[in-house]
């Protein structure tokens, strides 16, 4: 059975990055109907942050990637990690190490001076644990591979070769007890029974060294595939400068998570030509071995594109639930609170199909449904207020005579033929006398059609909106 895991650091949001890792992790459980555990890497106590912890699975909730079983605590596991380093030094694998700071001062100066990167020069390797100097906390060194070559046999990257001798004898857990990184997540993984460890490409050399780790102590390697760094659109790693990092501003900027998951899924992973996926498809498409080695590019406007094609793929009442349900998230400029009432979801629900061709996003959404909740008399955008004024009024009057006419059977269809009777007794094209009522219905220049905007205001709010401009 396979096991997966996402293993995030809690010292910060849980970034665009961290998100498609998490994800492809996630198909891949799904995939294969195996597991994904969730380790929460929170050993760094001055970063790590509740906060933070609480950030990353709210990201991972919203964006629909729940993890199997509790999420696991690395720092917890200190006295495990402990453990595992002591029976690697009883095993012969690794040692006490006594150095001194400044003994460690001393071989940096030399390695500069000679113009190579600083390494631990094993001076503890072989030597007799009895000669310890007085008052000297030991930290526990692995006993690295001086000659031939580390392989890490990654899915993604293929064979990747590290000469032995440039791996020193590296610390696995501090003079105070407390594991270092890499060991942590060797004994994690192995704990945990994770079977493929999937991560961005920025872990590979980690990997070599912690190849070290799990041979010396008779462990297998689980398989790895360390997948590309997602790029901003000019080639530099994705930053902060690059806008919008964690997943929660994407809530806020109205993308839905379907559309994130399939625009994620598809940074760096490909299925022949398709670009827009469901769920389902990506479950049973999803394959590590079909992840690109290449850097992937993160394009806001693909992600919008996407965006509204999902948002037209779902029904009315989906999306307009979907809509109050993000509302909260939204600028405030959007909040529309007369959704939530049964009236207004109806409301909303009635004019979607309308409403939903004009947005990419939700916030795009919920703009253009704002006229539905708006209180009379409208505050009119500029554009509406000029095309109600001047030869606009005179329009609007004759438009509204001709809709007083229109009774009982208010509707698209009775309003637009009314409409157009005015206009063929008039000699006035449709548009003229169309755009002055849009502009006194909704306020603004642009809106679903007008037929449809009069129908699913019915004809009391719209003659009184009407009114309102004329008066
Ligand atoms: N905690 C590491 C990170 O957030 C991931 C470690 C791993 O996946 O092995 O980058």
């Amino acid at each position: 059975r396979i096991v997966t895991r996402f293993a995030p650091s809690p010292t910060g949001y849980l970034h665009i990055g961290g998100a498609r890792t998490a994800l492809f992790n996630w198909l891949y459980s799904k995939h294969t109907n195996g597991t994904m555990l969730l380790r929460i890497e929170d050993t760094d106590r001055e970063r790590s942050t509740d906060a933070a912890t609480a950030a990353i699975l709210d990201g991972l909730s919203w964006l629909g990637l729940e993890w199997d079983g509790e999420p696991i605590s690395q720092f917890e596991r200190a006295p495990r990690h402990r453990e595992v380093a002591e029976e690697l030094v009883a095993k012969g694998e690794a040692y006490y190490c006594y150095t001194t700071p400044a003994e460690l001062d001393a071989m940096r100066e030399k390695a500069k001076a000679e113009g190579r990167p600083p390494r631990y020069d094993g001076r503890w390797r072989d030597r007799d644990p009895a000669e310890a100097p007085e008052g000297v906390r030991p930290v526990i060194r692995i006993k690295a591979p001086q000659e031939g070559e580390t392989v890490v046999y990654d899915r993604v990257q293929g064979e990747v070769r590290f000469p032995n001798k440039d791996l020193d004898d590296f610390i696995i857990l501090r003079s105070d007890g407390t594991p270092t990184y890499m060991h942590a997540v060797v004994v994690d993984d192995h704990d945990m029974g994770v079977t493929h460890i999937i991560r961005g490409d920025d872990h590979l050399t980690n990997a070599a060294r912690q190849t070290v780790i799990y041979k010396a102590m008779g462990w297998d390697v689980p398989v790895m595939a360390h997948i590309p760094l997602i790029h901003g659109q000019d080639g530099a790693k994705l930053s902060k400068r690059h806008g919008a990092l964690g997943v929660e501003a994407y809530r806020e900027l109205g993308y839905l998570p379907a559309a994130l998951q399939n625009y994620l899924a598809r940074l760096g992973w490909s299925h022949g030509d398709d670009e827009v996926m469901s769920l389902e498809n990506m479950i049973a498409w999803f394959d590590i071995d079909d992840v690109n080695k290449g850097a992937a590019r993160f394009d806001f406007d693909k992600l919008t594109a996407l965006n509204g094609i999902h948002m037209r793929a779902m029904g009315d009442e989906a999306l307009a639930d979907a809509l109050i349900a993000t509302q909260p998230f939204l600028p405030n400029g959007t909040l529309i609170e007369a959704a939530k009432t049964d009236h207004g979801r109806a409301l909303l629900v009635q004019a979607m199909a309308g409403l939903k061709d004009r947005a990419k996003t939700l916030v795009e959404l919920a703009e253009g449904a704002a006229f539905l909740f708006a209180q009379r008399p409208l505050a009119l955008d500029e554009k509406a207020r000029s095309l109600v004024s001047g030869p606009g009024f005179e329009m609007l009057r004759k438009g509204a005579e001709a809709l007083r006419g229109v009774n009982a059977n208010w509707s698209a269809a009775s309003t637009e033929a009314a409409i157009r009777t005015v206009a063929a007794e008039t000699g006035a094209k449709l548009g003229a006398l169309a755009q002055p009522l849009r502009a006194a219905l909704t306020g603004r220049s642009t809106s679903p059609g007008v037929f449809d905007v009069l129908a699913v205001l019915g004809r009391d709010e719209s003659l009184a909106r009407i009114d309102d401009c004329l008066a």
